[in-house]
């Protein structure tokens, strides 16, 4: 029997007022998973309406940075001790493996709540003289208000937590949606944020597809948006926004470019390579996609790169052995094949995959790992952003225009650069535009590193000291003495 799922608004847990709701199926087998209700205007606001009650009584706010910081750190000892329950059911939503669900989703959304909780107390603010006579000038750091945080479904919990743990540490109330595909760990969670003890209507969350999300943009009583999703519907947010200038944060997509030089250490470049662009089937903002490869070392590469790609264990999450789960719906599994297919029509030639992997058992989503060769600049499968498991190996000679190539793109999230070479490592990383670079490893995050990105990938950071910023407002306070 399907699970009937209930949204948290103003501590109570809730069905929608108009009594809609939907499934979200699990994509190893594309069976309904849970029943999840779909928030309506009416619930959406009351969410904002016990998000905003909440900011003042009691307020938030004004608690002890110590108890603050103390509870945030008890929701992260909550997250770890339902780490198995928890990854199980980001599996069976989002298809992720459970490896992947266990040391990287889980894990680091605990991680994320206790860096913020660490953060509490010390959100000292500064006094810097100011040239008026008599005047004492001090800053303060004060919570924004109600912040609506909207996540997308690639890695549900984990995203739900960057956002969630920062907004509260600076004493902010908020109203979680979490994507319609995968609404479960973001519910969970918000449990945990309940049973650790956070006062009711501090942490309220919505289910429901785009639609809800536009109505969170849309109230009034909503102060920031904190949006993780596509550049296209960031691109609608900010519209929404402008008609009362809601404060916006926007972590959208990207088209990382992998450099390999010819000094590269190669069988560490392919394996990393590898891992950059298949952890989660490629469903991934920094996913490297686009490798950039000297042409000295071109055909050693790509034949290892697909070689190492096709060797990949398609299975269920739960699977063991399981190495890449499947594509997050049936929607976005014809979406990566449709770019596939326009690549090879655009004359680049298929190595590996290219195909639906039918020999996993059941209904699931799965797509083989695709190696693409002879992509150029100009084709959509060298710009487009995919979001799955397809690796497009395009060549250079000219290291002057190289760069040139691998910044010309809408997108500007993550890049890479694989050399033994110093100089030219740092060179690389200071000219790529975009918002975090690695040499010569995958794209890992840390809560001490922000993450965002330039151009249409982006407004703002996420993470590290930098969320501190992007949940708060500076006021300056000017006195006579
Ligand atoms: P999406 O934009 O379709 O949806 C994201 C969320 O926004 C969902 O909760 C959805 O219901 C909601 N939504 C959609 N349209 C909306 C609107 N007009 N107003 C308000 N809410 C709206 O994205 P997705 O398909 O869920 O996620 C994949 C995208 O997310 C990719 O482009 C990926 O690169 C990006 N992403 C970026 C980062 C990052 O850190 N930069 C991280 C993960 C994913």
């Amino acid at each position: 029997m399907t699970v009937k799922e209930r949204m948290l608004i103003g501590g109570g847990w809730t069905t929608a007022l108009r009594g809609g709701d939907f499934e979200t199926v699990d994509p190893a087998t594309g069976r309904p998973l849970a029943v999840v209700p779909e928030a309506g205007a009416e619930d959406v606001d009351q969410a904002v309406r016990a998000a905003r009650d909440s900011l003042r009584h009691p307020a938030w706010a004004d608690l002890p940075p110590e108890e603050r910081g103390r509870l945030l750190w008890r929701v992260a000892d909550l997250i770890d001790e339902r780490a198995a329950e928890l990854a199980l059911l980001e599996t069976r939503d989002q298809g992720q493996p459970l490896g992947v669900a266990t040391d990287i989703s889980v894990r680091f959304a605990a991680r994320v709540f206790r860096y913020y909780a660490g953060w509490c107390g010390k959100l000292g603010a500064t006094a810097h003289p100011v040239s008026l006579p008599d005047t004492l000038h001090y800053t303060r750091r004060e919570p924004v208000g109600v912040c609506a945080l909207i996540t997308p479904w690639n890695f549900p919990l984990m995203i739900a937590a960057w956002k969630l743990a920062p907004a509260l540490a600076t004493g902010n109330t908020v109203v979680l949606k979490p994507a319609e595909q995968t609404p479960l760990t973001a519910l969970a969670l918000v449990r945990a944020c309940a049973d650790a003890g956070l006062p009711a209507g501090v942490v309220n969350c919505v289910t429901g597809g785009p639609d809800t999300g536009r109505a969170l943009v849309n109230h009034p009583g909503v102060d920031r948006i904190s949006f993780t999703g596509s550049t296209e519907a960031g691109k609608e947010i900010v519209r929404a926004a402008s008609s009362d200038l809601k404060r916006v944060t926007l972590e959208l997509g990207g088209k990382a470019p992998s450099i390999i030089a010819p000094d590269a250490d190669l069988d560490a470049a392919v394996a990393g390579n590898l891992a950059g662009a298949l952890l989660n089937s490629g469903q991934v903002c920094a996913a490297y996609t686009r490798f950039y490869v000297h042409s000295s070392r071109a055909a050693e590469f790509t034949e290892k790169l697909a070689e190492g790609a096709a060797a990949h264990r398609l299975g269920p999450g739960e699977a063991p052995g399981t190495q890449l789960g499947p594509l997050v719906s049936a929607q976005h599994l014809r979406s990566v094949q449709q770019h596939v297919e326009r690549a090879l029509e655009q004359g680049a030639r298929l190595l590996t995959g290219g195909e639906r992997a039918n020999d996993v058992p059941g209904e699931g989503y799965f797509y083989r790992p695709t190696v693409l060769a002879d992509v150029t600049d100009d084709m959509r499968i060298a710009r487009d952003e995919v979001f799955g498991p397809v690796l497009s190996v395009l060549t250079y000679d000219d290291t002057d225009s190289l760069i040139a190539r691998a910044n010309d793109s809408d997108y500007g999230l993550a890049a890479c650069v694989w050399t033994r070479d110093l100089s030219f490592a740092h060179r690389t990383a200071h000219a790529l535009r975009s918002g975090t670079v690695y040499v010569n490893m995958p794209p890992f995050l840390d809560p001490s590193a922000p993450w965002g990105g330039f151009k249409q990938s982006g407004w703002g950071k996420e993470l590290a000291r930098a969320a501190l910023e992007e949940f708060t407002e500076t006021k300056s306070v000017l006195i006579r003495i």
